[in-house]
């Protein structure tokens, strides 16, 4: 992937600017209450398949990848 664009991965708009957590600011709303739903949906410190954690939480299993590498799940 190039430096010079980042791809949001939510509404898959191009921007040159360095995007946090993957998406754009349009999306970050978006992606927060999705976050806090997977997050709200798994107890602290448990551990469970990532299908598991999408069917529970109703998110795509892509944007629960997307948190866990941008480190999202350590906040
Ligand atoms: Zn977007």
């Amino acid at each position: 992937m190039s430096n010079l664009f980042s791809q949001c991965e939510i509404c898959g708009c191009v921007t040159s600017l360095n995007l946090k957590n993957g998406v754009c600011f349009d999306c970050k709303e978006k992606d927060d209450e999705l976050f806090a739903l997977a997050k709200n949906s798994m107890k602290f410190g448990e551990k469970m398949l990532l299908e598991e954690l999408s069917n529970r939480s109703g998110i795509d299993c892509r944007h629960i990848l997307r948190w866990v590498r941008y480190g999202r799940f350590g906040d």
